[in-house]
């Protein structure tokens, strides 16, 4: 994959400047000089073939040659909800959601979990998700939101199609089958034509039993993931894959 560079403006003109991180990455490590080509996303989907004109002392300006869709999502919505751990291993998870085609992830606060991300720190995820996404060659963004209590996120997934939270003693992964209605019809990763499904991973702490009933009242299932426990991320990813896994005869 050529060398992709984020604009944080969409870009509807032909064409774009380049400031803060990604000029400077270019400017200080590529050295950058006008007539070199890059490839350009701005989250909207669509992949951009530029070539640059200038090269100021902080900006760069580039000439948009050709754009194109490149669909590079999981043909499902995925939502991931977990209690994010601490530090790299927060950093890590957000990583892999990405490579993995989650769309969104929602901190969750729940009785033993520690304390969720402040928008300072969530600006540092969000900025590790474009360098992710500039890696893996996505071209739609995950959305980290804001926090949410245990009971506000199980509520929200009212609508979704399909519901799995990790919780050692729940159902065996292999009895996890997307029901037929989840799957997506015919329609390969447009998300906003693709079904909802919600995954909820807990804190080291785990869930308690009654945020455990609250959510089985909500028909959410737990699923169990093996005999040993594993970390926060570890489970995330784990329980992602599996539900990734399960369109990969679409993706
Ligand atoms: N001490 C807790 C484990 C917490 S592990 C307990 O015994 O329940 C952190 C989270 O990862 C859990 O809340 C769960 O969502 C997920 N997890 C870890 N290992 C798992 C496993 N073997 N099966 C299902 N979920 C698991």
């Amino acid at each position: 994959m050529v060398d992709r560079y984020f604009s944080d403006e969409p870009i509807s003109a032909d064409h774009v400047t380049l400031a803060g991180p990604e000029a400077h990455h270019l400017i200080h490590v590529m050295r950058a000089a006008p007539g070199m080509q890059v490839t350009l996303f701005d989250g909207g989907g669509d992949e951009f073939t530029a070539t640059i004109v200038r090269v100021g002392r902080s900006d760069v300006e580039l000439s948009i040659l050709a754009r194109e869709r490149v669909n590079r999502e999981l043909p499902l919505d995925l939502t991931l909800g977990v209690a994010l751990p601490k530090g790299d291993r927060q950093k890590w998870l957000v990583e892999k959601a990405v490579e993995l085609g989650v769309a969104r992830i929602v901190p969750l606060r729940t009785r033993r979990g520690v304390a969720q991300p402040v928008e300072q720190v969530l600006a540092r995820l969000r900025r590790a998700v474009i360098e992710a996404s500039k890696q893996c060659g996505r071209n739609r963004l995950l959305r980290i939101d804001s926090p949410q209590s245990w009971p506000d996120f199980v509520t929200g997934a009212a609508g979704a199609a399909c519901r799995l939270l990790a919780h050692p003693g729940g159902e065996t992964a292999s009895a996890i089958v997307l029901p037929a209605h989840s799957l997506p019809s015919g329609c390969k990763g447009e998300p906003i034509l693709c079904k909802m499904v919600f995954l909820a991973v807990g804190p080291e702490g785990g869930f308690d039993d009654e945020e455990v009933a609250l959510a089985v009242a909500a028909s959410w299932r737990p699923v169990d993931l093996g005999p040993r426990i594993l970390r926060v991320e570890t489970a995330a990813i784990l329980l992602t894959a599996i539900t990734a896994w399960q369109v990969s005869s679409v993706w």
